[in-house]
């Protein structure tokens, strides 16, 4: 059994080392959508995984506090902010704080992104 939460966050940024005319060479903006992951025993109690709750409030302070309305070139570790090293920045910081984690989905609008799963 899998449980997610979905999280959206508005950022710019502009990706260096592409082409003269490439449009994401400029600044611009976009509303990212995170999809988290995570497995686990049943709290037998309750009969839940995790509080949608406690999750919401993690994710915010370990990741989209640093991110929402952020310029992304700027953030600390991130390298280029591809949406594939968003994945990865927003991976490395969660993991630590839910080891039940299983994948990760960022998406950069509507029709792209990227999904990790630590491998
Ligand atoms: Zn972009």
């Amino acid at each position: 059994m899998e449980i997610f939460r979905d999280f959206t966050f508005d950022a710019a940024h502009a990706i260096e080392g592409l082409p003269d005319g490439h449009k994401c060479k400029n600044m611009h903006g976009h509303t990212y959508r995170l999809t988290v992951y995570l497995t686990g025993g049943l709290d037998p109690k309750i009969g839940w995984i995790l509080d949608f709750a406690d999750l919401k409030k993690l994710v915010w302070a370990a990741c989209l506090d640093h991110l929402d309305h952020k310029n992304l070139n700027e953030v600390e570790d991130m390298g280029s902010p591809t949406c594939e090293n968003i994945t990865l920045w927003i991976w490395n910081r969660l993991k630590p704080e839910l080891p039940g984690l299983t994948r990760i989905t960022v998406r950069e609008g509507e029709n792209s992104g990227c999904t990790y799963n630590g491998d």
